[in-house]
């Protein structure tokens, strides 16, 4: 089966490719489907991670995989016109929808759009007071490799805040949550953006995240100190902080 945006199915097509193929597909109607998919909790999720972030005036931060923009919004708020925020993503459908809503509109002044992978970013090392990725990192491929370039572009102190999917700390929410992303999702995906795909490939990629424990040896691995995590929503969502040393 071919859909619109130009993938076969989830697996035969490389996973790069296949998450530009998404991102590009979804991204008009992201922002609804956020909304609708969460209940608006994701809202809440990231308003968690703004206030855990200590991010200051005058500071610069990066949200990478930032996409529409939710997060540089609200730290373009708080670090002012004396400070910085790079909002950066692979993928420039993405990009252009939050440069839209945001520096089009008049709403901010101080935010950078860049087009970045993770994996390997284009900026210098020791450069960042804070970096945030909102569900982001489980996109992509390699993640040791991105977990490391975020290490290096920070400064020493600087913090890295992961926000994304994780697993449910009980059994029983686990199997509701299951069922939800695996049957309801994809439903919901078709009725708004006629794409059932990209949304079958949310719940897999879901599945195949690493979970609290593993993520965060993960960032210990990489060179991060005092890493640690916090799950809301019984663990469906985590916040990982590290600092670089
Ligand atoms: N952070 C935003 C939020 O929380 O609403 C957007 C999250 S969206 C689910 C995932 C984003 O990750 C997409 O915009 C996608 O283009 C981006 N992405 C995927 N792989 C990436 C990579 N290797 N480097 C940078 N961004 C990537």
């Amino acid at each position: 089966k071919t859909t619109h945006f130009g993938f076969r199915t989830v697996e035969s097509k490389d996973k790069a490719g296949m998450v530009a193929g998404v991102f590009h597909s979804v991204a008009a109607k992201y922002d609804l489907m956020n909304d609708l998919m969460s209940g608006g909790i994701h809202r809440l999720w990231k308003q968690f991670t703004i206030e855990s972030s200590a991010v200051r005036p005058g500071q610069k931060v990066l949200d990478i995989a930032g996409g529409t923009g939710d997060l540089a919004a609200k730290f373009s708020r708080l670090v002012g016109s004396q400070g910085k925020v790079v909002l950066a993503d692979i993928n420039d459908s993405m990009l252009k929808v939050g440069r839209e809503k945001l520096t089009n509109k008049g709403i901010v002044d101080n935010i950078e759009y860049v087009q970045a992978n993770a994996e390997c970013l284009p900026f210098p090392d020791n450069h960042f007071d804070c970096i945030t990725i909102a569900f982001g990192l489980r996109n992509v491929t390699d993640k040791d490799a991105a977990i490391r370039s975020m290490l290096r572009v920070l400064k020493p102190g600087g913090r890295l805040l992961i926000l994304e999917f994780s697993k449910p700390s009980s059994e029983l929410l686990g199997k509701v949550y299951d069922r939800y992303s695996f049957d309801i999702l994809p439903k919901m995906g078709k009725l708004v953006t006629n794409d059932e795909e990209s949304y079958r490939y949310l719940a897999e990629s879901i599945r195949m995240h690493p979970d609290q424990e593993t993520l965060k040896g993960m960032m210990d691995e990489a060179g991060f100190v005092d890493t640690r995590y916090h799950n809301l929503t019984g663990g469906i969502v985590a916040l990982h902080r590290g600092i670089k040393p």
